[in-house]
């Protein structure tokens, strides 16, 4: 539309300044797309599931990157132990080399979702059927391990492109970003990343981790490990319950539902929100002024 509006005013105003706003109008155009195509929050391309419902002290776990054969069964085992079903986003490549660790998480109760098949980039600038395939191919790996394909994407680094809604809808998929992330790479201290994530989650937080950065060796096993408990330990300190993704986001999956580890909460007991550790009671907090929202 910009563009559009740009070649207007070139043709109706023929001097140097034609070219000024033509390339004023076409660098916003492209500012609009960049920023609609790496901001998951502005819902650009398509829609992304971001947070549950706030009625509740709840908040979902999960995992980007997997699986990777030392960081993983490190995580699954601090879940066991804490009884928490979380949700891992495992890369369809990583997942053919280790498919008895995708196998083992979806065992354990954990919700499996689609993290593209090579975790490249290439798939965002690429033919649209080269794009179908970055998810497809992945969506296979992961049904011929577990049985049936996954519900539930979420895309490398959030990035969203044009045709991205309809390669989703052909494979059902549906699209998880998240309300809070713990951005590893840049805090890299798990007690500063685990402290990020506390101060930050509200009711009904869909929480990102690392279990490793993709292709690169910048988060290390027992730091990805080290921040889980930590982040664990400080959302439990603040009242959180955890559950997993698609009983957060009210599509429980059937087939993995009964072996869930997460016990079932009360109806709303307390209303959490986010940058502060007050706790309120629900019925009291009803009435209350709701907070403003936040960007995460
Ligand atoms: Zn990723």
């Amino acid at each position: 539309m910009l563009v559009a509006l740009g070649l207007i005013l070139a043709l109706a105003t023929p001097d140097w300044r034609q070219a000024y706003a033509m390339i004023g109008l076409g660098g916003c155009y492209v500012v609009v797309l960049v920023a609609g195509s790496l901001m998951p929050r502005l819902d650009f391309y398509l829609r992304a599931a971001r947070r549950g419902s706030a009625s509740r002290p709840w908040v979902a776990l999960t995992f980007d990157d997997g699986p990777d054969p030392t960081t993983t069964p490190l995580l699954l085992e601090l879940l066991r132990r804490e009884r928490i079903s979380a949700a891992f986003f495992f890369v369809g490549e990583a997942a053919r080399r280790y498919p008895d660790l995708v196998a083992c998480a979806a065992a354990d109760g954990h919700l499996i979702g689609n993290h593209s098949d090579r975790h490249g980039y290439g798939w965002t600038v690429s033919p649209a059927e080269r794009l179908f395939a970055e998810f497809e191919v992945a969506n296979r790996t992961l049904a011929d391990i577990l049985g049936q394909p996954p519900r539930f994407a979420r895309m490398p680094a959030g990035i969203s492109r044009p045709h991205l809604a309809d390669v989703l809808q052909r494979l059902q998929l549906c699209n998880v970003a998240w309300d809070v992330r713990g951005l590893e790479g840049f805090y890299r201290h798990p007690e500063r990343i685990a402290a990020r994530v506390a101060r930050r989650a509200r009711n009904g937080s869909i929480i990102l981790l690392h279990e490793l950065y993709y292709g690169t060796l910048c988060l290390k096993p027992r730091q990805a490990l080290t921040t889980a408990q930590l982040t664990i330990d400080r959302l439990r300190a603040r009242g959180f319950h955890f559950v997993r993704l698609d009983r957060l986001l009210e599509q429980a999956d059937p087939a993995v539902l009964s072996s869930e580890r997460n016990p079932p909460l009360d109806s709303g007991v307390l209303l959490i929100e986010n940058g502060t550790d007050k706790v309120m009671n629900y019925r009291g907090a009803a009435t209350a002024t709701p907070r403003a929202g936040r960007a995460a």
